[in-house]
């Protein structure tokens, strides 16, 4: 198959940049805009539309009057259905597209955009239209004479605020079970992508989905992302994003009107390697991947390695071979390993962790800020050996390509290492002895634990957190629960 010419597709684009509210595309109602930049070349993309609390406000409103209308949220749930498949082809149809916006809004490779992260928000969207027609309710155990019947029902308005790390993917697993099961949605994508959210949001409209059931704001978190967090007729907050401000938006919920808040925050997932792994080379692969994979900017990024003292050499080594795969290039380039870091500022942060990392352990390979072309804010594939457990680079979330290497002696002392975490997103255990990966697995303290694979997401699991990784699942029919209640109607009838 011919490769598309990524530059030329990207030349092409016209990057809508206005919010979709009540249907209709608007600028900000201050008139405020800010510029989007390609990271990977620091070239300014668009002047965006600024939205803050009046064009939340309004944005709001129109989604609570599409839902009070029943235009949507009454329609039979095939009828839904429906118009989320026309949007699914419309999406499909415009895959290569969408790949090229996210590489140069955040750097990613397009080669991972085209290959994974655009098809699989596609998928999950399919996912979630395909399950709504298939929920049943339930008929509670009552006496004669009494019937309950209980029901999901949407909830009402949902907002959702998202990062920027895999745009549309995020915005999709908030949007797809909202949508499907009736809601109307406010959506905030974040501050440094927006172009992928006001696509989708353009292409729902094209499918058939009515006006003000689906409003995209762009604009900052500490206005928009606040305005909609603490916003009186909100039902439900969905959040993607970091601990800190997950942390706010309970705040902003209890400051307000209560709202149901759903977190998907920070992770620094563990990977165990144990010496009875037998494919050492595939575990390495795997590692490799899971913590380079866009440029390590992933919630569930295997950012802390731990290998058994007795094979920690040759794991090291196996990696540092894995290592020449990953170098940062140009990301519209499909022969490039590494795509660029968000923004200058993350870059930064990234930066001062690395630095922070060559105080007390022993830097392996990479380590460098670089530039591709003389620009851009890339970094290279970072290792560091001989890291100490309570090192800030093994504690705090670095959301960047750095891998922190810890060795251990026995089954225990991985797992207390491994669950020594303010977090509890994801874990990987690899080892080819069945009674250990189960007894391993059940006590690793992550909503998803992988047995000799890292990071696997498939619409069919549900992803998401313990501790202050948040709470609340997405994907799979969990997530439809989370936008949903359960009604009861009773009836008494004469017998
Ligand atoms: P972030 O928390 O800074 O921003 C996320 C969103 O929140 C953005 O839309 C932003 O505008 C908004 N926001 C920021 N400050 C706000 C405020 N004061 N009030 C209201 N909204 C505000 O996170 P980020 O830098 O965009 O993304 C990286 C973080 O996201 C990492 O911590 C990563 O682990 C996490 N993440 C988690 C998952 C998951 O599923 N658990 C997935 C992807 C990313």
């Amino acid at each position: 198959m011919i490769s598309p010419d990524w530059h030329e597709i990207s030349r092409s684009l016209t990057l809508g940049s206005r919010a979709v509210i009540g249907g209709r595309f608007v600028d900000a109602h201050s008139g405020r805009t800010f510029t989007s930049f390609n990271p990977a070349t620091g070239e300014p993309l668009a002047e965006v539309a600024e939205g803050d609390g009046v064009d939340i406000d309004a944005a709001v409103a129109s989604a609570r009057k599409a839902f009070e209308s029943g235009v949507w949220s009454r329609r039979a749930p095939a009828e839904r259905k429906k118009v989320l498949l026309r949007l699914v082809e419309l999406m499909r149809a415009e895959i290569p597209e969408l790949s090229a916006t996210e590489s140069l809004d955040m750097g990613k490779l397009v080669r991972d955009a085209a290959g994974n992260d655009i098809p699989a928000a596609v998928n999950i969207l399919q996912w979630h239209a395909e399950e709504i027609d298939k929920v049943y309710g339930e008929m509670a155990p009552l006496p004669e004479g009494n019937m309950g019947l209980i029901r999901r029902v949407p909830l009402g308005v949902v907002g959702a605020v998202v990062p920027w790390n895999f745009p549309l993917n995020m915005a999709v697993w908030k949007c797809a079970p909202a949508l499907a099961a009736g809601n109307s949605v406010v959506l905030k994508p974040a501050e440094q992508s927006p172009f992928t959210a006001l696509r989708f949001a353009e292409l729902a409209l094209e499918a058939g989905l009515p006006e003000g059931v689906l409003n995209v704001v762009p604009g900052f978190g500490e206005t928009a992302g606040q305005a909609l967090g603490r916003h009186m007729d909100v039902d439900c907050l969905a959040f993607t994003g970091s601990t800190a401000v997950g942390k706010l938006f309970l705040r902003y919920a209890g400051e307000s009107n209560m709202k149901q808040v759903w977190l998907e925050c920070g992770g620094k997932s563990p990977v165990i390697v144990f010496p009875d792994c037998a494919d050492l080379e595939a575990a390495a692969d795997q590692v490799a991947s899971g913590i380079f994979y866009n440029q390590g900017q992933v919630c569930s990024a295997a950012s802390r390695l731990f290998v058994h003292e007795t094979i920690e050499k040759t794991f090291i080594d196996l990696l540092l071979k894995r290592v020449t795969a990953y170098q940062p290039g140009d990301p519209l380039d499909t022969r490039s390993g590494l795509g660029a870091m968000v923004d200058a500022n993350h870059a930064r942060n990234v930066m001062r962790f690395i630095e922070e990392g060559r105080k007390g352990a022993a830097l392996v390979t990479g380590g460098n800020a670089v530039t591709v072309n003389g620009r851009g804010s890339f970094i290279e594939p970072t290792i560091f050996s001989d890291v100490s457990p309570d090192a800030v680079i093994a504690r705090d979330e670095i959301f960047g390509p750095v891998l922190s290497v810890i060795r251990f002696r026995d089954e225990d002392e991985a797992i207390r290492m491994a669950n020594d975490s303010i977090y509890g997103l994801a874990a990987s255990v690899f080892t080819d002895d069945l009674s250990r990966a189960h007894r391993v697995s059940s006590r690793l303290t992550a909503g998803v634990v992988a047995v000799n694979v890292v990071d696997p997401v498939s619409p069919t699991v549900p992803f998401g957190g313990f501790k202050q990784s948040g709470s609340g699942r997405d994907l799979s029919r969990h997530a439809t629960e989370k936008y949903t209640a359960l009604k009861t109607t009773w009836i008494r009838y004469r017998c």
